[in-house]
């Protein structure tokens, strides 16, 4: 029997539980030409307005930039855009828990999901 491992974890942690616990990894569609953006760790219900750092699970340059001690500010990072066709998606913004994300465009995505938190 074949089974696929995947390196993708749910991260638990004061902002998951912040948000109820429940967490699930959705992917972020380009609009315009359906290309993958990102795979993204989304805490507790409602819509997606903000991707922050420390929930990009996919692909790696996204998700190493928690990690890059350059990036400080919203102006260290770039606008988040469609490898494929440059649309942009996400503008980089603080959240007003310090936390660095992109703000989504609205309207610039498709949203989908990936799997679902079993716990
Ligand atoms: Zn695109």
């Amino acid at each position: 029997m074949k089974t696929r491992s995947t390196k993708i974890r749910i991260v638990k942690d004061r902002y998951s539980r912040a948000r109820g616990g429940r967490s699930k990894l959705i992917r972020i569609l380009c609009k315009r030409c359906k290309a993958e953006v990102l795979t993204y760790q989304k805490d507790g219900p409602g819509w997606l307005k903000r991707c922050y750092l420390n929930r990009i699970v996919w692909p790696q340059k996204l998700a190493r930039l928690q990690r890059n001690r350059r990036v400080r500010e919203p102006g260290d990072m770039d606008a988040l855009r469609c490898e494929s066709c440059k649309a942009v998606i996400g503008i980089p913004t603080r959240h007003k828990d310090a936390r660095l994300a992109y703000a989504i465009v609205p309207g610039s995505f498709i949203r989908r999901d990936a799997t679902s938190s079993k716990d």
